[in-house]
């Protein structure tokens, strides 16, 4: 049994890799300040006696005992980001240096959630961890891009000069139950919005690409990567992918839900990636993991969770 540090654990993804954790027997102290996670979604794991929760800003120095930390505190959804956007640099950043601070100190191994973001609009496809990226450093999604590339510079440093064990997974594209119904991301508001019977809001043309992974695939791969051996650090894509353009991924919600919404085209937001796809063979030659849940199967077991909510 270990005892484990999750930053914005009560997230998205922090909920169900507490979960996961807890369900392998450890300790799990989950640490958030609700910017974007909710209390339902960990609401099932407080009778736990192995889970604790604690309100605190990552921003923030933290001083607890564990044996590996998770860090996932940060806003992921680009209305959320772009809405405190200093406040996101700094949850990376200053996040970053607290977390590999107290790693250094206890001597804990630490896993960092980078993202995707970091080839921001990428010229090479598929992305391979080995391309630099295309990121705009003064973009409205450089908050997030470029504060993520910051925090995997701090990792390193740490991992160099001070010899932690350090883990970096770069994220794809990622959803499921317990994401926020109103988080703007383009899984939930097209669900979300084909429930009500509303517009399905296409940005663009909607012929830019995602590839979408399912959160039990994911929340494995971060698993698989913590408990891989410490010579190997990442960085590693974590992500599926099959890639669907946003028009093809509104059509089959529609069809999946049965909805009567039509869709309608929006203006594309700024600095908007065109196309997405992780290159997942180091993931596969280290972890031996890649994603088993196809987008039809995972998509239903997401409408699932939305129309109890709708
Ligand atoms: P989320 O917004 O649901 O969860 C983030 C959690 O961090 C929330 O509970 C929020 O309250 C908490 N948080 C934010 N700022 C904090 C702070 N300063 N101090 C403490 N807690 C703070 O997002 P998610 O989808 O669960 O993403 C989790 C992590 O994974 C993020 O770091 C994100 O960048 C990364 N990621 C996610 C995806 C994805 O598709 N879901 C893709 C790439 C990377
Ligand atoms: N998108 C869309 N309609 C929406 C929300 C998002 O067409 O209601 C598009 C968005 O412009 C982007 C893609 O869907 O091209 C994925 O957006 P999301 O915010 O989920 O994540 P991103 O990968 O852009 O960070």
């Amino acid at each position: 049994m270990k005892r484990i540090l999750v930053t914005g654990g009560a997230g998205f993804l922090g909920s169900h890799l507490c979960k996961r954790l807890l369900k392998e027997g450890h300790e799990v102290l989950c640490v958030d300040n609700f910017y974007t996670g909710r209390r339902h979604n960990i609401s099932g794991l407080v009778s736990n006696p192995n889970f604790e929760i604690l309100r605190h800003d990552i921003c923030f120095p933290l001083y607890v005992e564990v044996d590996e930390i998770y860090n996932l505190a940060c806003p992921a959804s680009p209305i959320h980001y772009q809405f405190d956007p200093v406040q996101t640099t700094k949850t990376s950043v200053h996040g970053a240096i607290n977390v590999l601070g107290l790693a250094k100190r206890i001597k804990a191994k630490v896993l960092q959630a980078s993202t995707s973001e970091v080839y921001g609009d990428p010229a090479v496809h598929p992305q391979k961890e080995s391309y630099w990226g295309n990121v705009n450093p003064i973009g409205i999604r450089s908050c997030y891009d470029e504060g993520k590339r910051c925090a995997e510079t701090l990792f390193f440093d740490y991992h160099r000069q001070h010899s932690l064990r350090i883990k970096v997974a770069r994220i794809f594209n990622t959803y499921g139950p317990n994401m926020h119904p109103q988080d703007g991301r383009v899984v939930s508001n097209f669900i979300m919005q084909a429930l009500k019977g509303e517009n399905i809001t296409v940005y663009g043309k909607g012929m830019q690409t995602r590839s979408f992974c399912y959160v039990d695939d994911l929340i494995d791969g971060m698993v698989k990567l913590m408990e891989s051996s410490d010579r190997f650090t990442g960085p590693v894509n974590l992500g599926n992918p099959d890639e669907f353009s946003i028009l093809e991924l509104a059509n089959v919600v529609i069809e999946l839900t049965g909805s009567k919404s039509k869709i309608v085209f929006r203006q594309l937001p700024k600095d908007d990636p065109v196309q997405r796809q992780p290159d997942i063979s180091l993931a596969w030659k280290e972890l031996k993991w890649k994603p088993q849940v196809k987008l039809r199967e995972g998509l239903k077991k997401t409408i699932q969770y939305f129309s109890k909510l709708a």
